[in-house]
């Protein structure tokens, strides 16, 4: 499989180079040449596999020529080692829990599938030397610094936002030591990427093998299609229309979705259910799209007002904007509801969510009225240990913790603090 740059389709690499490059040196996203499709009886057949093995025969056609099947193998066991509980909610509604993996958010399984993919282009040459360098607002920090730990051949630079991130995603990112740094940036979130940003451009940085490790990367991007393929395993028996709610801010995990989805996978309809940050509501209302400054909200993982990823979903859809439409639908919720839609959960259904899986809550309902012939899943991207600040006072009851973080509060916490790029520079040339 070749991946062509979405800015010019004539600029093509193998994965490894997708990988390693993170976007195309005129800056457009990599994007696969071919889909691969799988016809009815595979689907049909799927249900009998086990996660993994569905995993790879999903993934091997975008890995093939760079990746042995036996490593690819090992690759997504280790990468799914944990649980993805399907959930009874109400009726017809499930939810797929997506944080139970080590840092208990849904970015896990992106971060520890790229780790290891980049672990294997390493040990076949053992002088490379890569450094991963991301921008935080909170949960993608705490996930590449756990599934970089210990890889070979590769230092971590993480940026974050000083007092601007959880205490818990604060000591995710700044207790793990070895090949982790965590870099404390006075400042915004904005600020962080705008230093990311300029790193990656700048000449004097080139031989020090910078790669970015954001939902840009494919090789965090395509692992997320898996949890689709579970959802279909576990509902398929029903032999009903799946329609499936994803909370999404850079539209990364539900243009993975949407990838599988032209790979055949039967699933019905598709909904991207946002916060207030609502970019593409909007295009989908208006037929124009208009990138915005991004507002600060509870749901802060989805706070992007131009979602990094929406142009590999205008790809797939053949700039077709009706069929979009006919596969996808897009709302926006505010604070105000989502609150209310947490308690509600929980007074009702005795279900504890957090603000970003009560949007994709909440955009399943907005969606579908009648689910008499139809079952609706939405997505929870995070454990609502991570939002407690927010989740407490509107239950009114305490989260038990989960054993990924019952040790957390006694590690100790290392940072450098960063106040100018001159600085990121001078730490990135030194290490
Ligand atoms: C990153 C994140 C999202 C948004 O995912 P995208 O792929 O960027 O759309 C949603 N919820 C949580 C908790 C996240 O960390």
């Amino acid at each position: 499989m070749k991946y062509y740059s979405l800015e010019n389709k004539d600029y093509k690499v193998d994965f490894k180079d997708a990988v390693l490059k993170g976007l195309a040196p005129d800056k457009g996203l990599f994007f696969p040449e071919k889909i691969p499709y799988f016809d009815k009886d595979f689907w049909e057949k799927s249900i009998f596999k086990t996660k993994q093995e569905l995993a790879f025969d999903v993934v091997k056609p975008f890995t093939e020529e760079c990746i042995d099947e036996a490593s690819l193998k090992r690759i997504i066991n280790e990468t799914l080692s944990f649980d993805f509980p399907l959930v009874h909610i109400e009726e017809s509604i499930y939810c797929l829990e997506l944080f139970h993996g080590p840092t208990l958010a849904f970015k896990d399984v992106g971060a520890r599938f790229m780790a290891r993919c980049l672990g294997y282009f390493n040990s076949e040459n053992l002088k490379a030397k890569n450094t991963i360098l991301v921008a935080t607002s909170g949960d993608t920090g705490g996930a590449v610094a756990d599934g970089f730990l210990g890889i070979d051949g590769v230092e971590v630079v993480i940026l974050y936002p000083s007092k601007k991130v959880s205490l818990i995603q604060e000591l995710q990112l700044t207790t793990q030591g070895k090949n982790i740094k965590a870099l404390e940036i006075e400042g915004t979130f904005d600020d962080c990427q705008d230093m990311v940003k300029k790193a990656f451009l700048d000449k004097d940085l080139e031989n020090l093998g910078l790669t970015s490790a954001n939902s840009i990367n494919i090789a965090r991007w395509i692992p997320q299609l898996f949890y689709y393929l579970f959802i279909y395993q576990d509902l398929a028996q029903f032999r009903k229309d799946i329609i499936v709610s994803v909370p999404s801010g850079n539209f990364g995990n539900i243009a993975a979705g949407l990838l599988a989805y032209k790979m055949g996978l039967p699933i019905h309809h598709w909904i991207a259910a946002t916060n207030a940050n609502d970019t593409v509501p909007k295009f989908f209302e208006t037929g124009i799209y208009e990138a915005k400054k991004s507002v600060q909200t509870i749901s802060n993982a989805m706070d992007v007002g131009n979602p990094s990823n929406f142009p590999r979903i205008i790809e797939l859809f053949k700039n077709d904007i009706n069929s979009l439409k006919n596969a996808v639908s897009s709302f926006s919720f505010n604070d105000t509801i989502t609150k209310e839609q947490l308690a509600t959960l929980y007074k009702n259904h005795n279900y504890i969510a957090e603000p970003h899986g009560a949007i994709g809550y909440l955009g399943l309902k907005e969606k579908v009225k009648d689910f008499s012939n139809k079952i609706g899943v939405f997505l929870e991207t995070a454990h609502p240990i991570k939002f407690l600040d927010e989740v407490e006072p509107i239950i009114n009851a305490k989260i038990n913790e989960p054993y990924q973080i019952k040790n957390i509060y006694n590690k100790e916490k290392k940072s450098y603090i960063i106040t100018s790029y001159k600085e990121l520079k001078e730490f990135l040339v030194s290490n």
